[in-house]
């Protein structure tokens, strides 16, 4: 192979713009797949469960083939990228291994706010974006519109957009065309024998039952073959290989890889926590330069996870490890919770991504569990350090630590919306309830005389968005909006930690970080669920959200008499224990707070666990 038949491309795009069905056509298109095995509208390279479902991707996938074009053979390599804002790093690192970008826009609905935050990685990286106008069939698409849109908004000369059909299969033969012509071929090796120093990127890895950790690598330098020892720049560790292959579009072994070539490696690699992502791969005993690596995932949303029954702790952790093995962007720590009991604390890049995660737990492990309220990481400044403090129960009582806490800040995003100019109201209203601030907007087609659509950016604590914000977003613009943010640091802010007290006994699991400006809204919200919720007991329970020493709100559930066999006539003995033992069975699954009952139920329906 030399390289000058090579193209590594990825496609990009808002959700639902196509991406999953473009790579079926360009599959099948290629003889990769055959047309019986996609015409179910199954989307090959969505490959898990939820990623069905949600028809979302969650896990970057590569695939190549092979395409005769310009009188050449041409193996291709496309390498998926998710297109949701939680997985923008995943974006990231798989356009490390491209030199091409598809940015791929529904004709009928135009420019979406990921297609603008995928357009900027791609830019950032350097790599050659073709445009091209998706779902041309639907009655609705007005390309020519959206042609301007890519000019006005990325500058993109208009002549350079296709159009095309992902549905249908037009146009999409003109694509495979492009990235031949307008993709540069991976950089040429000086070296290309089989003895020059190896160095391949390794720039994502899932697990394999029987093969132990497969990583997706891109040969930079050098060729890799079976056999060869190979070490970690990151990990110093050694491993011999054991196969080597093309994603084609499962793994299809090979005898090398070649520089340019995207492929995987089995190397016996035991745990997944061993393939890190932008690590460089090289030859035992050869000294190279590791290549430039990834930024690390940051966890902006955490959450406790615990099992409903306290005795699954070792079952739920266990399966916690082994699907961290597919998605190392999750953090874990042990948590445990005087309410719930023995738990983890996890760390997500986002709140869909928690979503994903939690339902793979329970799809895939059959788990049984309860998810705390999400919490961003809070930053505590100290006079001499600063603590990031993911768990609301660790965060300091202002009152008790006046004086030593200088200030605390919280995350701050800054958020890019799209929605059609009617909802500009609404979504000014909508940012400002959610304490948004330095609000700008743009028109995206000035001047075409077609409906307007506006971009609006603002700078948004990370809290608010973690919540209702989305939903809210989507509601109030009966869909049409769309969103997305990227990291801005971090800003003081007049934060508390709200307690929810149980005849005086605090319910830690239950435990929040709120804005001041929003403590009596929110503690009065709580304190009304937890009553709706909490059954009556044999005395009189009080239900309070505190803030400090102060009481924020409160309310009392009356004491009910309750003699279970009470209603039962006779004494009939039998029936009388039956329905003892039955009581005490039900009490073994209530958590305790001091002396109140707290049932399961509670806290799926205050926490909006299903
Ligand atoms: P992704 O989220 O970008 O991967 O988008 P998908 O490939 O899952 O497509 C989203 C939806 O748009 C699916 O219902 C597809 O069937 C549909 N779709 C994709 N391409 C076309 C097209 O060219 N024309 C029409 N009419 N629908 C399309
Ligand atoms: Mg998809």
């Amino acid at each position: 192979f030399s390289t000058d038949v090579i193209r590594n491309f990825s496609i990009i795009a808002h959700i639902d713009h196509g991406k999953s069905t473009l790579a079926d056509r360009l599959l099948e298109l290629t003889g990769t797949i055959d047309k019986k095995q996609s015409g179910k509208n199954e989307q090959v390279l969505d490959k898990l469960k939820v990623e069905r479902e949600r028809g979302i991707t969650v896990k970057a996938q590569t695939a190549s083939m092979f395409e005769e074009i310009n009188g050449k053979k041409h193996l291709l390599n496309l390498i998926d990228t998710p297109g949701h804002v939680d997985f923008a790093w995943e974006v990231s690192r798989s356009l490390a291994a491209c030199q091409g970008a598809i940015l791929l826009v529904d004709a009928s609905q135009g420019i979406q706010a990921q297609s603008i935050s995928v357009f900027h990685v791609a830019k950032d990286r350097g790599v050659k974006i073709i445009p091209v106008l998706n779902k041309i069939d639907l009655p609705a698409a007005q390309p020519e519109r959206i042609k301007a849109q890519l000019e006005s908004t990325f500058g993109i000369d208009p002549s350079e957009a296709l159009y095309i059909s992902a549905k249908t299969g037009e146009g999409v033969a003109d694509v495979l065309k492009a990235i031949v012509d307008r993709v540069p071929p991976p950089p040429e090796p000086q070296d290309i024998s089989t003895n020059a120093p190896l160095k391949a990127l390794l720039f994502d890895s899932f697990y394999d039952r029987y093969r132990g950790v497969i990583s997706l690598v891109s040969i930079q330098h050098g060729v890799l073959q079976k056999g060869d020892k190979i070490m970690s720049c990151h990990t110093r560790k050694k491993y011999e290989v054991m196969e080597v292959g093309i994603m084609y579009p499962e793994e299809t072994p090979t005898t090398a890889l070649y520089p340019g070539q995207v492929g995987y490696v089995a190397c016996n690699m035991k745990e997944s926590s061993e393939a890190h992502i932008g690590d460089t791969l090289h030859r035992v005993g050869e000294k190279v330069e590791p290549l430039a690596g990834f930024k690390p995932t940051k966890a902006m949303v955490f959450a406790g996870i615990f099992p409903v029954d306290a005795s699954d702790f070792l079952k739920l952790e266990q399966s916690i490890a082994r699907l961290t093995l597919t998605d190392r962007s999750v953090t874990v720590q042990r948590e445990s919770s005087s309410a719930l009991g023995q738990g983890c604390r996890l760390g997500f890049l986002g709140t869909l991504h928690m979503d994903v995660f939690r339902q793979r737990l329970e799809d895939e492990y059959d788990a049984n569990i309860i998810v705390t309220a999400p919490t961003v990481p809070y930053k505590v400044v100290y006079k001499d350090k600063e603590i990031i403090i993911s768990n609301p129960t660790d965060f300091p009582d202002m009152a008790d630590s006046i004086g030593k806490v200088k200030e605390v800040q919280e995350p701050i995003v800054k958020a890019s919306i799209i929605f059609p100019e009617e909802h500009f109201g609404e979504m000014m209203d909508l940012c400002y309830s959610h304490r948004a601030e330095d609000l700008n907007h743009t028109f995206l087609d000035a001047g075409t005389g077609a409906q307007t659509r506006i971009m609006l950016t603002c700078i948004i604590p990370l809290s608010e968005i973690v919540t209702d914000f989305f939903d809210q977003l989507k509601s109030r613009s009966s869909g049409f909006a769309s969103f997305d943010y990227e990291d801005a640091g971090y800003k003081q802010s007049d934060l508390a930690k709200m307690v929810f007290l149980l005849n005086s006994k605090p319910v830690d699991a239950l435990a929040l970080v709120v804005h001041r400006s929003q403590q009596d809204l929110i503690g009065r919200a709580w304190v009304k669920k937890l009553h709706g919720v909490l059954r009556r007991q044999l005395f009189e329970i009080s239900i309070q959200a505190a803030v400090g020493k102060k009481i924020i709100s409160r309310e009392t559930l009356s004491a009910v008499r309750a003699d279970v066999t009470a209603g039962l006539y006779g004494g009939h003995y039998e029936r009388k224990m039956k329905h003892l033992q039955n009581q005490k069975e039900s009490k073994k699954k209530m958590k305790m707070v001091g002396n109140v009952e707290l049932p399961q139920e509670a806290f799926f329906s205050i926490l909006g666990n299903k």
